[in-house]
């Protein structure tokens, strides 16, 4: 039998690299429930005209990468239906907003989500057919003040102190505004009328995103094509008076707090429902997937998918490529990078195995990290075993439990004690060496 492996674009996480995702989920609640987000878990599958509507039929993700299938019917009186693994989190988001009614709170909703998201990618270092993404919505009407520019402000200003408290330097913040949907559509329209002159000079990707989706032609990196994007009209000339006060609020904003940030007209995104503020983070370390993170406003999407007016914002950070980046950063956690476990229980001969484990259990519910060995291991191979995951090692022979007293060496120091059994878990809760 051919061996199977983990499909093409998955990866297995293991330990101790899990350790680095563990550490940068925990880092991201914490920060989170700072800013008074709560999380939200939604489906990893959902009818595949939520991607459609709210992503858009010409994006990349929506016409090529996803995962789609037609589910059959159980039934003769069901139908069958299309179903899509998600490519992104905010759409699925949006529609919970809209199912459970959380507009009808007045409220502004705060909302997190960690998860795996699923595109049929070409895979290389950084990008992957299923990969993880930290990502935080923040919507509600507009009575909630959802569509305030110092909404837009709070969010960068939380992903910059995120990034900060990850300990990942060198990270560039990129901002542009895409306007309303009626700029975006003057925009479009100006863009592909400039077009039409220039795009046969262009790369085969440009001439087609000519004709299909104008926009996309900004995210082109073929250097020939450099010089003509940069001659091409600019949003931020088609925006209208409300866009360009709402941009200037937002840096304002940024400026006062002192988050730091640059100017990228160019940055347009690749989803369809961005509206006004967009932005990316980005890190030199990354190589030619060098987005950490990206998002922006959408105050049309819940209405787009059958929803109350629910202006919003948010963000969506790959968690793999933060990942990438601390390894690069600071290497990969070694094994020590787990905890050492309080205490190694050895059992001298298979006869003790039953009351090793029933003392390993009485221990662990008391709340010390515990490994236990086998009566079967030679002495000198549960000293080994030991040393290598414990601070300290517990013998248990017959003669331990007739006397109830065990014997215990503390790795750090190399000293042996004898200790009575009501003693040990107090003796083991002690660091190291005390
Ligand atoms: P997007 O939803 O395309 O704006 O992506 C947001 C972030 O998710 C990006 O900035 C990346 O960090 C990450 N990301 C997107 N696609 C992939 C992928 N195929 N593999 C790994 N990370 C990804």
């Amino acid at each position: 039998m051919t061996t199977l492996k983990a499909v093409r674009g998955t990866r297995d996480l293991l330990p101790p690299e899990t350790v680095l995702w563990n550490r940068i989920e925990e880092t991201a609640r914490r920060v989170f429930a700072r800013y008074n987000f709560g999380e939200i878990r939604t489906p990893i599958f959902e009818d595949t005209f939520l991607f459609a509507r709210s992503v858009g039929e010409e994006t990349d993700i929506v016409s090529k990468e996803m995962y789609t299938w037609e589910d059959r019917a159980r039934a003769q009186s069901e139908k069958t239906q299309s179903l899509t693994l998600r490519p992104e989190n905010t759409a699925g988001v949006v529609r919970a907003y809209i199912e459970h009614k959380l507009g009808e709170t007045g409220q502004l909703q705060k909302l997190y989500y960690i998860g795996p998201q699923f595109r049929r990618e070409r895979p290389q270092k950084g990008r992957y057919r299923q990969f993880f993404q930290i990502g935080a919505e923040v919507i509600g009407p507009p009575s909630s003040g959802s569509e305030s520019p110092l909404r837009d402000a709070e969010v960068l200003e939380m992903l910059a102190t995120l990034l900060d408290e990850l300990g990942i330097t060198g990270w560039t913040l990129h901002l542009n505004s895409v306007g309303s949907a009626a700029d975006r559509a003057r925009y479009n329209e100006a863009l592909r009328a400039a077009l039409v002159p220039v795009a046969p000079r262009m790369c085969a990707d440009c001439q087609r995103r000519a004709v299909t989706n104008p926009l996309r032609v900004l995210d082109c990196k073929v250097p020939e094509d450099q010089p003509i994007i940069e001659s091409l009209p600019r949003i931020a000339d088609s925006l209208d008076q409300d866009s360009v006060f709402h941009f200037a609020a937002v840096t304002a904003a940024l400026d006062a707090a002192g988050v730091p940030y640059t100017r990228n007209h160019r940055l347009v995104r690749g989803l369809d429902y961005y509206t006004r503020t967009t932005f990316e983070f980005t890190h030199g370390g990354l190589g030619a997937q060098n987005a950490l993170l990206g998002g922006g406003r959408y105050d049309g999407l819940s209405e787009a998918i059958g929803g109350p007016k629910a202006p919003g914002i948010g963000f969506a950070l790959g968690l793999d490529r933060l990942v990438l980046t601390l390894q690069a950063q600071e290497g990969n956690p070694d094994s020590a990078a787990q905890q050492a476990m309080d205490a190694y229980i050895a059992p001298l001969g298979e006869t003790v195995n039953a009351a090793a484990l029933a003392l390993a259990r009485e221990l662990r519910r008391g709340g010390l990290s515990v490994e236990l060995g086998d009566g079967s291991f030679r002495i000198k191979k549960s000293f080994e075993a030991a040393n290598r995951t414990a601070r300290r090692i517990v013998i248990l022979g017959e003669d331990e439990l007739q006397s109830g007293i065990l014997t215990v060496k503390d790795f750090s120091t190399g000293i042996q004690t004898k200790v009575p059994r009501a003693e040990l878990a107090a003796l083991l809760a002690r660091p190291a060496g005390e």
